[in-house]
């Protein structure tokens, strides 16, 4: 045999393999599901692959993953003749976590156990997840294409050995030496169940021993039904499928909020099953990584986190997208500007709107937990997408005067309602906090005349409200703004008032300005205040004084 060498795990790997051993003691189950989803990626890659170069297949073209178990040594192998690994890959894949954002989720443990679990679920467990059932695993594999081969082996403990090998087959063996607290695994039903349960919707066959009557091996069968889900008909589709399929795709140890399961035909022919998560995603407030769609060709994998195929804005969306019309051959560049695209893309977009239209009038309270959990990324969506501008405008939520609470949970549409025929706009105030908001002086004219205004003070609002200009033909106006003229809300004799007001104060303007000089644009009398002596307005056309805020955090 030839020399192995050692070599240490990147920091972050030895990090993460604590975490996972420490933390998903109670989850020991989906190492399989892990296991068996990178063989069928490696069968997926091999298939693109040889789509433009044939000869990869050679002569083992029937893809499979084959999983058996060694009762005597402890073992458990997982077999398939996909793509295999050459030894850099090897090294990248089995060694480093190459992942964007790897720091920051690191960033983001608590040590609360629960907690922690779900973060490393959703950061995507992987291969790593062998060490919540193993103490040791050896790796055999060649990739396609190459004739020789590399084995891996590790005690998941700070390294890891690497030695050429010879392999008779392409592909790549992982197997398990099973720890003793989980030799419960060592049985071939139980492996059976959990592969049903995760794995079953995998368009690769699973394969196990099968068994003749007396327990003696004869040949292989498969005990997944073989046939991608969103390929079945819906009425053959259980709940239960879809929410298992769900956390096979999306890393999620929760069930799905929502889903929605389209075939659609007409000019472009294409199936979409789409997810709504519980929960946030770790690195959900990072709008570069985790677009959760992958893209599937005639049921061919194609690619993960297909960007053209969501806008950023509704970026918590899992699931994928199957087109029959796209060619196999599709990259990243083609999809940018494609006809198929655009239009699997914005018919998505307006079912998944639909569906949160759908949910806000059928469960307010699950609506809300949805809100309380995505909105702010929904709040991107005015501004990012014209065309859906009243969908979406509908979908938001806010705090406002008519609720005694921060959380946000008016809608448009219920404003509109409580709104008397004279009232022509919907008014709104954006602060730093929500308290800010509430007691801003320039309210009180509003309390006291009985006017709903809409609450703002997250980050994103004013941005928000510098795309959204009307609702249902309704303008928004700042009561922060300008010269609030609150039309014919005022009686004949308030405005007669007014203006004496503002005639007798003339002097008094005029020193004001002057002693205030640059600092203001200028000074006039105001009727929004009832308690305050003053405040501070911005100008219609200028900016807001949050957006100044903003613009100047930015460093501009
Ligand atoms: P992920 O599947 O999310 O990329 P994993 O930790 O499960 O992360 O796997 C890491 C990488 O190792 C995979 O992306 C793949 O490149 C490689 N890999 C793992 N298992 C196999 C396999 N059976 N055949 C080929 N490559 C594999
Ligand atoms: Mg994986």
């Amino acid at each position: 045999t030839r020399q192995a060498e050692t070599h240490g795990f990147q920091t972050e790997v030895k990090q993460l393999l604590h975490l996972m051993i420490h933390s998903l003691y109670s989850n020991k189950e989906i190492f399989l599901r892990e296991l068996v989803s990178n063989a069928s990626d490696a069968a997926d890659k091999l298939r693109f692959k040889a789509l433009s170069d044939s000869s990869l297949l050679a002569d083992d073209a029937e893809l499979a993953v084959r999983v058996s178990v060694d009762k005597d040594a402890n073992t458990i192998t997982i077999s398939d003749n996909g793509i295999g690994m050459t030894r850099e890959e090897v090294m990248t894949n089995l060694g480093t976590i190459a992942k964007s954002g790897t720091a920051d989720f690191f960033s983001q443990l608590s040590g609360d156990q629960a907690k922690d679990s779900r973060l490393i679920g959703q950061f995507g467990v992987g291969f790593y997840s062998s060490f919540i059932v193993a103490d040791s695993v050896t790796v055999r594999t060649r990739a396609a294409g190459a004739d020789k081969g590399v084995e891996w082996s590790s005690r998941g403990e700070g390294e890891y050995d690497l030695r050429e090998i010879d392999k008779a087959k392409r592909g790549t063996d992982i197997i398990l030496h099973v720890r003793e607290d989980a030799n419960e695994y060592l049985d071939e039903f139980r492996l059976k169940s959990i592969i049903t349960k995760y794995s079953d919707h995998l368009s690769i066959p699973v394969q196990m021993p099968k068994r003749d009557d007396d327990g003696k091996q004869d040949g292989w069968e498969a005990v997944n039904s073989g046939q991608a889900l969103w390929t079945r008909e819906k009425a053959d589709i259980s709940d239960e499928d879809y929410k298992e399929f769900y956390k096979t795709i999306a890393h999620d140890f929760d069930d799905p909020l929502l889903w929605s399961h389209n075939k659609v035909e007409g000019t472009s022919e294409y199936t979409s099953l789409l997810y709504i998560p519980k929960r946030a995603p770790w690195d959900l407030w990072n709008r570069d990584t985790q677009h959760g769609i992958k893209l599937y060709v005639k049921r061919v994998f194609i690619m993960d986190d297909a960007k053209q195929l969501m806008p950023t804005y509704l970026r918590f969306v899992r699931g994928l997208m199957d087109s029959a019309d796209l060619p196999l051959n599709v990259s990243r560049e083609i999809l940018q500007d494609n006809k198929i695209t655009r239009s699997m893309r914005n018919s998505s977009t307006k079912k998944i709107l639909s569906m949160l239209s759908k949910l806000a009038k059928d469960d307010a309270e699950k609506y809300q937990e949805f809100w309380n959990t995505f909105g702010a990324v929904l709040k991107e969506g005015p501004a990012e997408d014209h065309a859906n501008q009243e969908l979406i405008a509908g979908l938001l939520r806010f705090a406002s005067t008519h609720e005694d609470t921060s959380e946000a949970k008016v809608s448009l549409d219920a404003y509109l309602e409580r709104m008397s025929d004279k009232q022509d706009k919907i008014y709104y105030i954006v602060a730093d906090s929500y308290e800010a908001a509430r007691d801003n002086p320039a309210l009180e004219i509003f309390r006291k005349k009985g006017i709903e205004v809409l609450l703002l003070s997250e980050r994103i609002d004013e941005w928000l409200m510098s795309h959204l200009t009307d609702y249902k033909e309704k303008p928004f106006q700042s009561v922060t703004r300008g010269d609030l003229d609150l039309g014919d809300l005022e009686d004949e004799d308030t405005k007669k008032q007014h203006e004496e007001a503002e005639k007798a104060f003339e002097t008094q303007l005029e020193r004001f300005e002057k002693a205030l000089g640059d600092k203001v644009k200028s000074v006039r009398v105001t009727h929004r205040l009832t308690d305050s002596p003053a405040c501070i307005v911005t100008d219609d056309n200028d900016m807001s004084t949050q957006m100044a805020k903003l613009m100047e955090a930015a460093g501009q």
